[in-house]
């Protein structure tokens, strides 16, 4: 008799079950994983693309998990989102940048900001601002080497996050609008809000040898600049697209050209040189 394997209920079944299992896993593990330290930061640097010169940097979260091993942002922030544990770990996120740019600049490192992701929820939850105060506060951290990154999600509430983010100008706290382009973006909006950064998504980049492609990051970085904003590339990583992008008029970029994320100790070796390349 032939063997029976499975059929396709069967398999279907597994599968679904190897997804819930490991969705659950994630999501009764990030409490834990807060608590015994599983976390960790990575820095990205940002760089000045005419001068090859390190300008600041992207604090990236990294998880390790006692099973599961590294688990992407990209997997475990929406559980986070939705779980609502995203309010404790980005707290966490903030401070542990906040206390390591400060530890930097104590060592005599170049003076550079540190930018952190900020969740949607994070905005809404109304405690963002005071929150922030008491880490600086605690971390000797001046406000002036902070920034958040928000996607565009922020301008579906606009009510709420308005007023956060003008208090945040106040506070001489920078804001960039992530994956700009990518999203919900109304034009009018983002013209009306306390705005410093626009970075272009690194979909947009990876395209951009295509003609039609390019044409539509240009559109974009000229629209940064006649909104007065600042325009971040992410995801460069080529020397044709620094080229594209000085050609546009682009002159900060980020990407795997000049370096991945990188654990703290590697980051500090990059910052003693602040010349990529
Ligand atoms: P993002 O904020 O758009 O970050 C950029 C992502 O692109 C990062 O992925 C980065 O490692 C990656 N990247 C940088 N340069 C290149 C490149 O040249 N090529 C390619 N292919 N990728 C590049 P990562 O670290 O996996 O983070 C993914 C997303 O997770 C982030 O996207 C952000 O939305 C979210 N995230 C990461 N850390 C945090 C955090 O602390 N809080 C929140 N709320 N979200 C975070
Ligand atoms: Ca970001
Ligand atoms: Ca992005
Ligand atoms: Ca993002």
């Amino acid at each position: 008799a032939k063997d029976k394997g499975k059929n396709g209920f069967e398999f279907f079944n597994e599968q679904l079950n190897q997804i819930m299992s490991r969705r659950m896993t994630i999501e009764n593990g990030l409490q834990n994983g807060l608590r015994e330290g599983q976390f960790s930061l990575h820095y990205q640097p940002k760089v000045d693309l005419k001068t090859r010169q390190i300008i600041g940097m992207e604090a990236l979260l990294r998880w390790n998990h006692p099973e599961l091993g590294e688990i992407s942002p990209v997997e475990f922030i929406p559980v986070a989102e939705e779980t609502g544990h995203i309010i404790a770990i980005g707290e966490w996120v903030i401070r542990e940048a906040c206390r390591q740019n400060k530890r930097w600049q104590r060592k005599g490192l170049p003076f550079l900001p540190v930018a952190v992701n900020v969740s949607v929820k994070q905005f809404q939850n109304g405690k963002l601002l005071s929150y922030i105060k008491r880490v600086l506060h605690e971390t000797g951290m001046e406000s002036r080497y902070l920034e958040l990154e928000v996607t565009e999600s922020i301008m579906q509430d606009i009510h709420q996050s308005s007023p956060v983010l003008h208090d945040l100008r106040e506070m001489k706290i920078s804001i960039s609008i992530d994956d700009f382009g990518t999203g919900y973006s109304s034009l009018h909006i983002i013209q009306k809000l306390p705005v410093d950064t626009i970075k272009l998504d690194k979909s947009f980049i990876a395209e951009m040898e295509e003609p039609s492609q390019l044409a539509f990051v240009k559109s974009l970085i000229a629209l940064g600049e006649s909104l007065d904003l600042a325009v971040v590339a992410e995801g460069v990583e080529t020397e044709s697209q620094v080229n594209k992008l000085l050609d546009s008029r682009c002159r900060i970029g980020q990407g795997y050209l000049f370096s991945r994320p990188v654990p703290v100790d590697a980051f500090e070796e990059m910052m003693k040189d602040t010349l990529i390349n």
